[in-house]
């Protein structure tokens, strides 16, 4: 499948490694927005958040199971986790992942959302 983070997962593609069990796959983001700014996958191919059923929803507990390891094991106290879903949510990798932000005091507010007209 032509998929970026499918070829992260495998390994065809490098990426610098965060963290990795049988579900889930964790790296850095090659653009950080952020002093820590880790993606986390799900090694099931799944195009988005919109995706998710009773067939697959196991995998997001996975993903926060995943972000709590990786927070103790970092000391890592606070972080936001971010998904997008879809083109105007800025989504541009279409393998559902999510955003682990921390190393930053964040804001909260409409302005975070950018200009909407
Ligand atoms: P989104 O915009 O929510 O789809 O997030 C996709 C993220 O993937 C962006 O933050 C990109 O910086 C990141 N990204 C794209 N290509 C790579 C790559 N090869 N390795 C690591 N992160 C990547
Ligand atoms: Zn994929």
């Amino acid at each position: 499948m032509d998929c970026l983070f499918c070829k992260i997962i495998n390994g065809e593609i490098p990426s610098a490694k965060v963290y990795e069990d049988e579900f889930v796959y964790s790296f850095k983001d090659i653009s950080p927005i952020a002093p820590v700014h880790y993606l986390i996958v799900p090694k099931q191919h799944i195009c988005c958040a919109n995706a998710i059923d009773e067939t697959n929803s196991a995998v997001v507990a996975k993903i926060f199971e995943a972000a709590a390891k990786i927070a103790k094991a970092e000391g890592i106290e606070s972080y936001r986790i971010i998904n997008n879903c879809g083109d105007d949510a800025g989504q541009t990798v279409k393998h559902l992942h999510f955003h682990m932000l921390a190393g930053v005091k964040m804001g909260w507010g409409a302005e975070s959302l950018g200009k909407t007209e």
